[in-house]
């Protein structure tokens, strides 16, 4: 997506080659105009598979997610980062390792969010090594409801979460997909 590609150039910051800082339109101040040319564009691309639900996790996805919902008229769910002990039983689930961060914390969704009949988008900010989408694509799964596919603003193509994504069968439609990156260099998109 060329508008996206753009902004990424013109307002992005490369950390250390495999962090992309783009926290000054996505992902902490918000650029809403932006985010709603992106969920226009997820409904475009996902319009036609019957979408009943946009799921996300806390909290970079959020506003993205909400862009989306907003196109489909559908509710948009997010992983909370688990907080509380007593939780067995009315959650869904899953372990996710913290690409940024390293750290792995407990995701979790209310089961009375996610039924055996809903179509899941599943949205999020950044692809890197897929342990987001994995994490969420269980727990879809394990309420029986069916993954429509995954609308992603950024996948950083030099890393796996992409490929074994869609290796295992999953639609993963990137807007802007980084092929490299480096300070000195600057951004390189896949066309
Ligand atoms: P994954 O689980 O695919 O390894 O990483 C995805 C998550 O890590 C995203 O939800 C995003 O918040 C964060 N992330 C991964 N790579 C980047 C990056 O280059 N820049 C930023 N700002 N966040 C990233």
């Amino acid at each position: 997506m060329k508008l996206l590609e753009d902004r990424i150039r013109k307002d992005g910051t490369v950390r250390n080659c495999n962090i992309l800082k783009v926290d000054s339109f996505l992902n902490h101040q918000l650029d809403v105009t932006l985010l709603d040319e992106l969920g226009k564009e997820f409904y475009r691309l996902f319009k036609d598979e019957g979408v009943t639900k946009i799921l996300t996790i806390e909290s970079s996805g959020i506003a993205i997610a909400m862009s989306a919902a907003r196109e489909f008229r559908i509710p948009a769910v997010f992983a909370k980062k688990n907080r509380t002990k007593n939780i067995e039983g009315e959650v869904y689930s899953a372990a996710v390792e913290s690409f940024t961060s390293g750290i792995t914390y407990t995701v979790i969704i209310s089961k009375k969010f996610l039924n055996a009949d809903d179509r899941v988008l599943i949205i999020d900010d950044f692809l890197a090594q897929g342990q987001a989408l994995k994490g969420l694509v269980g727990m879809v799964e394990a309420a029986g409801a069916t993954v429509v596919g995954c609308g992603i603003a950024i996948e950083k193509g030099f890393q796996d979460g992409g490929k074994t994504l869609r290796d295992q069968g999953y639609r993963v439609e990137s807007l802007a997909i980084v092929e490299s990156m480096d300070p000195e260099n600057g951004i390189v998109f896949r066309n």
